[in-house]
Formats: C-alpha cells, sequence, structure tokens
C-alpha cells in the first residue's frame, strides 16, 4: 500500500487548508471544543454544516448525482483529517451519514426530491428510531407497530436513547409491520414528522447531567405510506445497511492523535507532584505513548479500509475494528485527560453551554472545566452504534471464523 498522496491529492489538501483557514470562524472551534457532550450541539454543528452546504462540500459520502461532492476516498479522508486538526465541529451524523444515503440507496425519485435537500441545506434535522426497550443489541426483536390502512400507518410503542429527538424534526424508525413472519422479515423502515399530537418525546439526562438523548413515545402516531423507504417488510436490510455506514463512517485516528498531542503538550507543564513535570513520571509515559501508537495503528487500519474502497471494494468486518478500538482509545484518552488536569478536572459544572459569553468561569482552564464530563458522557462510545461486544461478536465470526 502506497502510504504517500499523488500531487493531486496534496493540491486537494492545501485547498481544503485554504478553507478551513477562511471560512471555519474560532467560535465554532471554541464550541466544538468545549462542548462536554458526545454529539456536538446543533447552534454549533448546524453553523458548520451550512457554511459546508454553500461550498457543496456537506455531503462527501453521497452519490455526486444526489448532492454529493464526486471525491475520491483518499480526497474524503483528507478533508475529515484538515477537518479534525483544524478543530472544527464534527457534523450531526443522523441526516447525512445514516438515513441520506439511506434515501439515496433506497428511496424513489419523489422521495430524493422530497427529502434530500432538507438534509443538505441542513433545514430537517433528524433523529434515529432504532433502539427500544428490551431490543438494543438484539434490535431484530423490536415491537413498535405499524399498521397501514387507506394509505396511512399508525404507529404505537416507544423507542429510548434517541439522540437530539428534541431537536427533530423528522424520525426514521423501525417498525413491526408483520409480527406473524421471522422477526426479521416483519420490519419496516418509516419516516414520521415529528410535530404532531402521537409524538411525545421526554429527555434522559446523562451523568453529568447533559440531555443529549430521549425517550420517544407514540401513541397512534401517523405517517403517510409514500413515507416508507423501500418494500414493506424489508426494513432489516436498510437497518443493516445503515449500521454499517454508521460503524465505518468516521474518521477516529486524527482526531484521537490531536487529542493526544495536547495531552503530551500539557504533560510537558502538569507538576506530578514529586518529580517535576508528569511527563517525566515513566508510568505516565508509557500510557501516553501506547495510545499514540495505537491510534498512529488505527490511522493505518483506516487507511486500509480507504484503500479497499478506491478499489471498489466494500470495506467489510474491519469497520467493526475500527469501531472497537477508536471507541476504546477514545475512553483511555478521557482518562488521561482527567489524570493529568488532577484536582481542577474534578469540577462538573452543570451551566450550559459551556461556550460562549454565558459560559461559566472555569477553575483552572477551560480544558479541565469540562475534561470530567467528556469523561463521563464518552463512556457511552463503547455501546452506542453496536457495544464492544457485539463488534467482538461480529470479528470473531467474520474475520476468525469462530
Ligand atoms: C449516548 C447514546 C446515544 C444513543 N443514540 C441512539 C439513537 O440515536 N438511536 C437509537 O436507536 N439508539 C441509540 N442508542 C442506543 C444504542 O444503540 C444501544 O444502547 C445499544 O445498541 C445497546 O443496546 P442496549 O442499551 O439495549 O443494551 P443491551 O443490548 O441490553 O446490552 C447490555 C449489555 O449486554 C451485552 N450484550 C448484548 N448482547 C450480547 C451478545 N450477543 N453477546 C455478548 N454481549 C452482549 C452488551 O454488550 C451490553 O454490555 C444510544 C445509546 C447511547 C448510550
Amino acid at each position: 500500500m502506497d502510504m504517500t498522496f499523488s500531487p493531486a491529492d496534496a493540491a486537494f489538501r492545501e485547498e481544503v487548508r485554504d478553507f478551513l483557514a477562511d471560512n471555519l470562524p474560532q467560535h465554532l472551534r471554541d464550541g466544538a471544543r468545549r462542548t462536554p457532550g458526545v454529539f456536538v450541539e446543533p447552534d454549533i454543528g448546524m453553523e458548520w454544516h451550512r457554511i459546508l452546504y454553500r461550498k457543496g462540500w456537506v455531503a462527501p459520502h453521497w452519490p455526486k448525482a444526489d448532492g454529493g461532492t464526486g471525491w475520491t476516498p483518499t480526497q474524503k479522508f483528507i478533508f475529515d483529517k484538515e477537518c479534525a486538526l483544524a478543530g472544527a465541529p464534527a457534523l450531526a451524523i443522523l441526516g447525512l451519514r445514516l438515513v441520506g444515503p439511506v434515501i439515496c440507496e433506497f428511496g424513489t425519485p419523489e422521495q430524493k426530491a422530497r427529502f434530500l435537500p432538507g438534509i443538505l441545506s441542513g433545514d430537517d434535522y433528524w433523529c434515529q428510531g432504532y433502539s427500544e426497550p428490551g431490543s438494543g443489541s438484539d434490535l431484530a426483536s423490536l415491537k413498535t407497530s405499524a399498521v397501514l390502512d387507506n394509505g396511512v400507518y399508525t404507529v404505537n410503542g416507544s423507542k429510548i436513547w434517541t439522540t437530539h429527538a428534541h431537536h427533530a424534526d423528522w424520525i426514521f424508525a423501525l417498525v413491526r409491520t408483520d409480527p406473524n413472519v421471522k422477526k426479521q422479515a416483519g420490519i419496516s423502515f418509516l419516516l414520521l414528522p415529528m410535530d404532531q399530537p402521537g409524538i411525545e418525546v421526554t429527555p434522559i439526562h446523562s451523568m453529568s447531567g447533559d440531555h443529549e438523548v430521549n425517550a420517544v413515545f407514540f401513541t397512534d402516531a401517523k405517517t403517510d405510506e409514500n413515507n416508507r423507504i423501500g418494500e414493506e417488510g424489508a426494513g432489516w436490510g436498510i437497518a443493516k445497511f445503515l449500521l454499517e455506514n454508521e460503524r465505518g463512517g468516521s474518521c477516529f485516528a486524527p482526531r484521537l492523535i490531536q487529542s493526544i498531542a495536547l495531552l503530551e503538550e500539557l504533560a510537558c507543564t502538569q507538576p506530578s507532584g514529586t518529580n517535576g513535570a508528569i511527563a517525566h513520571d515513566p508510568r505516565f509515559r508509557d500510557r501516553l505513548a501506547r495510545a499514540r501508537l495505537q491510534a498512529e495503528a488505527l490511522e493505518v487500519t483506516e487507511l486500509r479500509i480507504l484503500a479497499e474502497l478506491a478499489k471498489g471494494r466494500a470495506p467489510g468486518p474491519q469497520t467493526s475494528l475500527v469501531k472497537l478500538l477508536g471507541s476504546n482509545i477514545g475512553q483511555e484518552v478521557d482518562t488521561l485527560r482527567l489524570e493529568l488536569l488532577g484536582n481542577d478536572a474534578l469540577q462538573l459544572p452543570l451551566e450550559r453551554p459551556l461556550y460562549g459569553n454565558e459560559a461559566p468561569e472555569p477553575i483552572g482552564s477551560e480544558l479541565a472545566q469540562n475534561a470530567m464530563g467528556r469523561y463521563l458522557n464518552n463512556r457511552a462510545s463503547t455501546i452506542f452504534g453496536g457495544s464492544d461486544e457485539v463488534q467482538k461478536n461480529i470479528i470473531a465470526k467474520t474475520v476468525l471464523g469462530l
């Protein structure tokens, strides 16, 4: 595998760097850096989304005909990496990376015309209704029902852990349309408008007090038959297509390497209490070096996936490997950050947001102010999008043949 970029790719990287230097405002970098939640808040994320939309760069992962950029996999990687290095807010994946590609792949021309422009422009914000109480890893056991009558579905049941449902205009949901067949065969993929009397959203607060996820209750909620993607009963295949995008779509390594570089800098100045700066402590140095090496090895795996994609091949189970390693290295980085910052990291302010003029004064540094919130919130990263155990099962089956 050739690890050097071609002259054309190097020129593209310069173009992206120039664009970021001129168009990524400082307040968005600050907002992204100072958000303790797992997901960037919509006011920060959507402002950046609209800037990229105006440039035509908001949906690199979509087919060009549907509004994508037409970039090669290498260009997409360069773009993701440069955004990470510049500290750009991560865009909400719900519309752009999850339901958008599903509509591009499985939607009718009418559905594409109806839904894709709102996702691209950012006018429509989406949430994902997959998990239910009792149906998370065993997603196919889901119970929320939808009954079709006279061209309209009536939906009853509930979803849980629904990220940003309280901001969403639309939800894409897996529902049971046939309870009498094999469980996977009875599932359909529906799009429902959130603004209706049949849908109630109640908050779930995380350990750090953040409101990112919700429970969503459907009581005779309605949606038009035309808002079903694919055939009735074809929802499971679509759900799996979406999950592969969710697990494989992230570019973990550049953001991790960036965070580790910051810790390395900090380790040279933070006192260890016994032997000068913490960087002199061989045990801490060892863990930091290990995290860096793991992140660099992960980047090589991400580049290997890229090489497969560039040859037109599907990335396969490597996406599970990336999700597993990326989230675990991220949690180690969170732990190292807490240890580095010592007592200052024990603060857990409950005011939000922690960016902008209204943000409370930090004790110590801004980094210390949100270190604990980040640590607590990011415990979820080894659960959502398929838990560690589920990823290990996939790797065991598909890679190791167990
Ligand atoms: C912050 C956050 C945001 C989320 N956002 C969304 C969202 O927007 N939309 C949405 O639909 N869902 C969302 N989820 C839900 C997420 O996808 C589920 O939490 C996840 O799939 C795990 O399901 P569960 O919570 O029901 O746990 P369970 O499936 O009950 O698992 C409990 C434990 O058992 C283990 N386990 C389960 N099955 C196996 C097995 N076969 N072998 C070995 N171990 C196993 C799991 O690894 C876990 O440790 C979110 C979750 C979190 C925490």
